[in-house]
């Protein structure tokens, strides 16, 4: 065993081998492979082995597709066969929502180049004939879908590896893990020590244990989860008989089940309501290629439903019942990548689908090792997205929500209620008695929209427009006409301070740094020049900068923060989370409003657009910064939560005359696609350039020097391939949501990423992203974006439909 390696990677499951495997790829020999047990020997040797690229999230679903093309690579380079069947596979809806649910993913499916077909009953049933059609509506049929062999792909993955220069230990547990003064580690086994640059936690059923190993409780939890292999079947002998291929896959949404063929009988599992978690404390180290006990009543519902949907498999004997665990995040999604606060600590766990993922996560963890950079967008898998809330209880209660939801649909306006409020600011109740229909923003609850009195404060989900729509309508309006306050203690807000602080946000940000008392908004770029951030900073003194970002991202910006910070601590970066808490005011007589609430001069020459400072307001320590996200005159509020409600009262009783209203984010999200603003993780991700984005006002190329310079020079120089567009869309009753089509010419060329209705200039807008060569084709109609499997025409906008010249905000 080698006592000193560049990457020792904990755990040979699917996901470790592939890790591994694409260390070498990327060029990194000295890797080697740590093995409690044998290959395969956490959850991977009893997967089902299917595989699909269908995700909620279409970077993960782009990712699944390359894994899933990526076993005929493995295959060939290792000479073991993976037992791959490519049969594709049909999703079967019974309602019309599950149908235009599928038209979304198969619109969304052409702009990623996955190959999907909506079909009609009788085609479904062509295709599979053991389905009885009288229960469905229609289906799609997925190409890509299919089944391997989870121990010949392991082993694939691992051959593959072994070619390439890795090393793999068997039968070697790490016991403990400790960081050296270099910044190495030091990995203890049972087998001697080795002391590695980088760890990766690829331990799948005990990745929550190494985690504990360096003071890291992950948000992953075990599930139990069944399967059933039915005897062979005379209707699947003469299909096979008949047509000379396999059944194709197919999952019954309603029943829950998702079946295939496996030699002439089928396997058939479930996502049950009633799921059970598997060691919900500490997972056994003992535990080893062993099965759990079958409990065939906890899935009966279920399969009552699917015999009836498939007839032919009520008559079928079962041949065996598998029942294993294996490991979810709250979301379900892979938690991926370094680990704030912890240098050379990587995350390859929470792969709930490990033969659809697996080789995605691989490959988007070796670059990330190997260039610093993952190489694309793979925030919905980044270990980073979950914060200090994401406790054990409520990685419990999320997952089961999500387990017993996994076949359930997700409507576009609907919260999800498990482990919540988790999280609430002093406003919470005050809010909910005004009428607030509340939202999950990372933990915290935040008002969404305000039902007037009379109205239930309910979300009505629907893939189109919902009942919430006259109630945002008149918060729109409340805030152009009069003024409006909005609670906004979900943002990220940091401190920056230090002899060094000017020079640190120089270097890590695109915009010049603003002086003291004033404000300026700035992008943030990786290396190659791609979005990785987008803030607004304040000089509050000098060499002491506030600054505000996306919720979402903080613990994701933090790692950057901490990455790049000077080793002489001459700086040093706080995070407020909810100890800074804030309220927005907006709307032509917010400066009355404030000014009734403050004896500091707020006239418009006295307090100018992008000013910040410290004023009591309200009689509470305040820094107010004169900013806008809805377009008109705003201000925000922040002050230390135990003066929040103070403030809220104040303003509440100096604002009743002014005509003041309550709004909530749906508002506010309205409000900005007026003016063409663009927003964190819908316009704004790791795929686009900033000036793609059209974000050039807030890059200095006059500064000497800032991470991604030389990358945005060139894309200022060629342009860019892409240009974020707004669009006025020609609808009927839903507007655009995001991720769905945008066609020119009878071509799919681009993706929309947010939509909403402008309510006060009356037009449903859309943003997204098109070629920049066609971003120049401003003809009436000379785009269509597909909703709900119609095309819609639209028609590129070139100003902000909303106050172009921008005199309401900055006057
Ligand atoms: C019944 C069932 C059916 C499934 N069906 C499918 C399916 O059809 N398709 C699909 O894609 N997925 C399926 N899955 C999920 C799939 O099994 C997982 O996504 C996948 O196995 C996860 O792989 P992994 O490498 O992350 O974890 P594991 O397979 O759990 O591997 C982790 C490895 O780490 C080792 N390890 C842990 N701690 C240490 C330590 N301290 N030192 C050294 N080694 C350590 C373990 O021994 C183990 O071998 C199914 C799961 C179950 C239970």
């Amino acid at each position: 065993m080698k006592t000193h390696v560049r990457v020792a990677v904990i755990g040979g499951g699917v996901v470790g081998c592939s890790v591994l495997y694409h260390l070498t790829k990327a060029g990194w020999k000295d890797v080697v492979l740590v093995e409690r047990d044998q290959l395969t020997s956490g959850s991977t040797w009893h997967a089902a082995g299917g595989f699909h690229t269908l995700n909620g999230d279409p970077n993960v679903a782009k990712l699944q597709g390359y894994t899933i093309g990526l076993y005929d690579e493995i295959e060939k380079i290792s000479g073991q066969s993976c037992g791959l069947h490519r049969s594709g596979g049909l999703l079967l809806a019974d309602t019309k929502e599950r149908m235009e649910w599928l038209k979304m993913a198969h619109a969304r499916a052409r702009y990623l180049g996955l190959e999907t077909e909506l079909l009609t009953m009788p085609e479904a049933k062509a295709l599979l004939p053991l389905l009885e059609e009288r229960y469905f509506v229609g289906a799609m049929l997925d190409a890509a879908d299919g089944n391997l062999d989870p121990y010949g792909t392991t082993h694939a993955y691992a051959k593959s590896a072994r070619i390439g220069g890795a090393e793999v230990y068997l039968n070697t547990c790490v016991t403990g893990l400790e960081r050296r003064g270099n910044g190495t580690w030091e990995v203890s086994t049972n087998k001697g020590s080795i002391n590695a640059e980088h760890v990766v936690n690829a331990a799948g059923l005990w990745a929550r244990e190494v985690g504990r190993m360096v003071g890291l409780e992950l948000p992953v939890l075990a599930m139990e989860h069944m399967y059933l292999v039915t005897d062979d079947m005379p209707e699947v002998i003469e299909f096979n008989r008949e047509r000379g291929h396999e059944l194709p896959h197919a999952i019954d949404f309603k029943s829950e089940i998702y079946m295939r063929q496996e030699h002439h009988g089928i396997v058939l599992g479930t996502y049950e309501r009633a799921c059970v978690p598997w060691q919900p404390h500490v997972t056994p180290w003992d535990f080893g290629a062993q099965l759990l006990e079958p409990d065939l009543d906890r899935i009966a519902p279920s399969l009552e439903l699917g015999f009836k949907h498939f007839p032919a498999m009520a008559k079928a004997g079962i041949k065996r019942v598998i029942n294993g665990p294996f490991t979810f995040s709250p979301d379900g999604n892979p938690l991926v990548g370094p680990v704030q606060g912890l240098p050379g600590f990587w995350c390859a766990c929470a792969v709930m689908a490990g033969f659809s993922q697996g080789g995605g996560v691989g490959l988007a963890l070796s670059q990330w090792m190997v260039d610093g950079d993952p190489g694309f967008d793979v925030w919905a898998m980044d270990v980073a997205r979950y914060g200090e809330w994401a406790t054990r209880s409520y990685t419990n209660e999320k997952v089961r929500e999500n387990y017993a939801r996994r076949f359930s649909i997700r409507f576009p306006n609907e919260e999800l209620p498990a482990a919540r409020p988790q999280q609430t600011t002093a406003l919470y109740d005050v809010m909910l008695a005004q009428g607030a229909v509340m939202g999950d923003s990372w933990g915290l609850e935040t008002p969404l929209w305000f039902a007037p009195k009379g109205v239930e404060a309910k979300d009505v989900v629907s893939f189109r427009r919902s009942t919430d729509f006259p109630h945002i309508k008149a918060e729109c309006l409340g805030v152009r006409s009069m003024v409006g306050l909005t609670e906004i203690a979900n943002f990220a807000k940091y401190e920056i301070v230090g002899e060094g602080a000017e020079a640190y946000l120089a270097k890590l940000m695109t915009n010049r740094r603003p002086v003291t008392g004033r404000i300026v908004l700035t992008p943030m770029l990786n290396a190659k020049g791609k979005l990785i951030g987008d803030f607004t900073i304040a000089c509050s003194a000098p060499e002491r900068y506030l600054m505000w970002g996306s919720s979402q991202a903080q613990i994701h910006h933090m790692r950057w923060f901490e990455a790049h910070l000077p080793t002489d601590g001459s700086v040093r970066v706080h995070r407020f989370d909810l100890s800074l808490v804030g309220i927005s005011i907006a709307g032509p007589r917010s400066r009355e409003l404030l000014a009734r609430l403050t004896d500091e001069d707020v006239s418009s020459k006295g307090f100018r657009f992008l000013d910040h400072r410290s004023m009591d307001v309200a009689s509470c320590p305040a820094k107010v910064n004169r900013v806008s996200y809805t377009g008109d005159l705003g201000y925000e509020i922040w002050v230390a939560p135990e003066y929040q409600r103070r403030l809220y009262d104040r303003i509440c009783a100096a604002g009743r005359d002014l005509g003041l209203i309550h709004f909530g984010m749906r508002a506010l999200l309205c409000l900005r696609l007026e003016k063409n603003f663009p927003t964190w993780f819908r316009e704004l991700r790791p795929i686009y350039g900033v000036f793609e984005a059209g974000l050039d006002r807030f890059v200095d190329l006059s500064k000497p020097d800032f991470i991604g310079r030389d990358a945005a020079l060139a894309e200022k120089a060629s342009g860019g391939k892409l240009r974020r567009i707004t669009l006025a869309v020609d609808v009927l009753d839903a507007d655009v949501l995001g991720d769905e089509p945008i066609w020119h010419q009878g071509k799919v060329i681009g993706w929309a990423t947010s939509g909403g209705y402008g309510h006060c200039v009356d037009r449903s807008l859309a943003q997204g992203y098109v070629p920049a060569s066609l971003a120049q084709d401003c003809r009436a109609g000379a785009f269509e974006v597909e909703i709900l499997g119609e095309r819609r025409a639209a028609t590129i906008l070139t100003e902000p439909p909303f106050d172009a010249s921008g005199s309401r905000m900055r006057g």
